[in-house]
C-alpha cells in the first residue's frame, strides 16, 4: 500500500471516528433532553373550582400558572367518570372494557401494559406518590409511597414500598413533601416521571387547619338549575348524590359531642376525626363548634336547609383545594429554582369533575359535562406555546401523550392518540370529533344507572340501560346545562339517527363489546 493510500485510509478513520462522536453526542443530548413528566392528578376537583376556568367560586393562582405558561384544554373529559376506572384508563390508555377496571371494587391488573412500565424501560426513574385506589400493588414504578385504598385526611397511614406505617401531619401537605423528597433525592443525569395523586378534594372534605375558616364570610351563589325537578330524565331523578342526601355529621361536619345529630356515616366520620391528634382536634373544635351551634339553634327546613347544606359544603371543598393550590405551586418552586421547569411537562388534572351543587348533586358518575369533563392544564416551554384548545381529548389521550415525548414507541392496544402534534400545529392535524363514554357501576353507591353515550361538539346521545331504558339527546350550545331532554321530539330525528350512527362506529372502532343490541326505542 503506498503511501498515499495509507493517508487517505487515516483520515478515513479520523473522519469516521469524528462521525461516530458527533452521532453519540447527538444521542446523547437527545437524551437529555427528553423532557420530565410530572403527573398531578387530584380527586374529584371539577373545572368550575380552578380559576382560571371559572373566577366565580375561588381563586387557584398557583394551579393557574401551569394555565398561564402552557396549555389550558376546555373540553377535556374521562370514560369512565369514577375513581379507579379512571386511573387505569390514565394507567394503560385504555377504555375500562379492555383494561378490565370497570368499578371501583375491582382490583386492577397490574400486570398490564401501562405507561410508567414503558418509560422506565426508556431509561426514566419513575415514582408513585399519594392516593393509588387501584386495588394491587402499584407496578412500573422505581418508588411508590401510595395512601391505602381512599386514604384518610389526617394523620394517615402511607405503604411506601409494600410497608405501612402512621404519618402525622395533613394528606395534602404530606403527599407533597414525599414527592419533592424524592425529586432531591433522584439521579439527576436521568429523565423522570413523578406520579402526585392527591385524595383531596374527595368527600368528606376535610381542610387542613390553616383554612378551616376560609370562605367564612363568603356566600356561594346557586347554580341556576340547583332545584332541578329532572323532567324527562328518568335516571337523573333516581340517583342518590343529592344535597339533600349529605350524612350531616360526615359531610356538614355536624360531629356534635352530645351525639344529638345523627347521619348514616357518623361512625365513619368518628374514625376520621379521631385520627386526629389533641392539638388538631382543639383547633377542628374551635372552628366547627360555632358551626354546630348554629345549626342546632336555627332549626332550618326546607330551601333555607337545602341552601346552608349547599354552603357548608362548598366551603369545605374549596378550603381542601386550597392546600392543593398550595401544593401545586411548592411543586413549581421547586422546578423553577432547580433549572427543571423548561423542560418539565407538568400536567394538572382530576381522576374526573364532579357536581358543585349543579342539578342539585354533589358526586360524579353520570355523563352530563361537570362530571363527564376534567380539568386539563398542560406546561412544558420547550415545546409547547401558550394557548387554549377546544379540541376533544380524553384520559385515553394521556398515555401516549407521556410515550411519544419520551421518545418511546406507542403500544398499539393503546386507543388513545398523543396529543403532541396536536399541540404544536392544531390546524395541521385530523383529530376526532366524537367521544364515546362508558360507566358501569350500578348496582352502586349513589343509585346512577349504567349507561354510555356519544358526545361531539354540539350534542350528546346517551343511553341509560340495565334495569332501565331510556335514551337522551342534548343540544348543548342551546342547552349547555343539560336540562331538556331533545330525544324523540319533533325535529330531532335526522340529529338521533346521525349520533346513534356515531354511537356505534365508536363502539365498534373501541370494541366495546359489553352491551350487545343497542338499539333505539
Ligand atoms: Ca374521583
Amino acid at each position: 500500500m503506498g503511501k498515499s493510500n495509507i493517508k487517505i485510509l487515516r483520515l478515513f478513520f479520523i473522519a469516521s471516528m469524528f462521525a461516530y462522536s458527533c452521532k453519540d453526542e447527538a444521542k446523547k443530548i437527545k437524551e437529555v433532553k427528553k423532557p420530565n413528566i410530572i403527573y398531578i392528578m387530584t380527586d374529584d376537583h371539577g373545572y368550575q373550582a380552578i380559576s382560571s376556568y371559572n373566577g366565580a367560586l375561588n381563586q387557584t393562582p398557583n394551579i393557574d400558572r401551569i394555565a398561564n405558561d402552557g396549555v389550558k384544554f376546555t373540553r377535556s373529559f374521562v370514560t369512565n367518570s369514577i375513581c379507579s376506572p379512571s386511573r387505569a384508563v390514565m394507567l394503560t390508555g385504555k377504555f375500562s372494557h379492555l383494561n378490565g377496571q370497570r368499578i371501583n371494587s375491582q382490583s386492577f391488573d397490574g400486570s398490564q401494559v401501562t405507561f410508567p412500565k414503558i418509560l422506565q424501560e426508556t431509561g426514566y426513574q419513575t415514582a408513585m406518590i399519594g392516593k393509588w385506589h387501584l386495588g394491587s400493588d402499584p407496578t412500573g414504578f422505581d418508588y411508590w409511597n401510595v395512601l391505602p385504598g381512599q386514604g384518610d385526611y389526617y394523620n394517615p397511614d402511607f405503604i411506601e414500598m409494600g410497608k405501612k406505617s402512621r404519618v402525622e401531619g395533613y394528606v395534602t401537605s404530606l403527599i407533597t413533601k414525599f414527592s419533592l423528597d424524592w425529586l432531591k433525592q433522584r439521579d439527576t443525569k436521568k429523565p423522570f416521571a413523578l406520579l402526585m395523586h392527591h385524595k383531596a378534594p374527595h368527600r368528606c372534605w376535610m381542610p387542613d387547619l390553616k383554612y378551616l375558616e376560609k370562605y367564612n364570610d363568603t356566600k356561594f351563589e346557586l347554580p341556576d338549575n340547583f332545584y332541578d325537578d329532572y323532567e324527562g330524565r328518568t335516571a337523573a331523578a333516581s340517583q342518590a348524590m343529592h344535597i339533600k342526601d349529605f350524612c350531616p355529621v360526615n359531610d356538614l361536619k355536624m360531629y356534635d359531642k352530645e351525639g344529638e345529630i345523627d347521619g348514616p356515616l357518623r361512625k365513619y366520620f368518628e374514625i376520621q376525626i379521631n385520627r386526629m391528634n389533641p392539638e388538631q382536634r382543639k383547633v377542628w373544635d374551635k372552628a366547627y363548634d360555632k358551626e354546630i351551634a348554629y345549626f342546632k339553634e336555627a332549626g332550618l327546613t326546607g330551601k333555607e336547609l337545602m341552601e346552608w347544606r349547599y354552603q357548608r359544603y362548598l366551603e369545605d371543598y374549596l378550603r381542601c383545594i386550597a392546600s392543593v393550590d398550595d401544593s401545586v405551586g411548592e411543586v413549581l418552586d421547586y422546578l423553577e429554582e432547580n433549572d427543571l421547569a423548561e423542560n418539565t411537562l407538568v400536567v394538572y388534572t382530576s381522576d374526573q369533575g364532579f357536581y358543585l351543587g349543579e342539578h342539585g348533586w354533589f358526586d360524579k358518575r353520570f355523563m352530563y359535562e361537570e362530571s363527564f369533563r376534567t380539568p386539563l392544564l398542560m406546561k412544558l416551554p420547550s415545546r409547547f406555546k401558550k394557548k387554549t384548545t377546544s379540541k376533544l381529548v380524553q384520559n385515553i389521550d394521556y398515555a401516549p401523550t407521556f410515550l411519544e415525548l419520551a421518545g418511546a414507541e406507542i403500544p398499539k392496544e393503546m386507543q388513545g392518540n398523543s396529543l403532541v402534534s396536536m399541540l404544536e400545529d392544531e390546524d395541521k392535524v385530523e383529530w376526532r370529533e366524537a367521544l364515546y363514554y362508558h360507566y358501569y357501576e350500578y348496582p352502586g353507591p349513589h343509585d346512577v344507572k349504567r349507561h354510555y353515550g356519544v358526545r361531539t361538539d354540539r350534542y350528546k346521545l346517551i343511553h341509560f340501560y340495565n334495569n332501565i331504558d331510556q335514551w337522551e339527546l342534548y343540544d348543548l350550545k342551546e342547552d349547555p346545562s343539560e336540562m331538556n331532554n331533545l330525544y324523540g321530539k319533533d325535529g330531532y330525528n335526522e340529529v338521533t339517527q346521525s349520533m346513534y350512527k356515531e354511537l356505534l362506529k365508536l363502539q365498534e372502532k373501541y370494541k366495546d363489546t359489553t352491551v350487545t343490541d343497542v338499539k333505539l326505542n
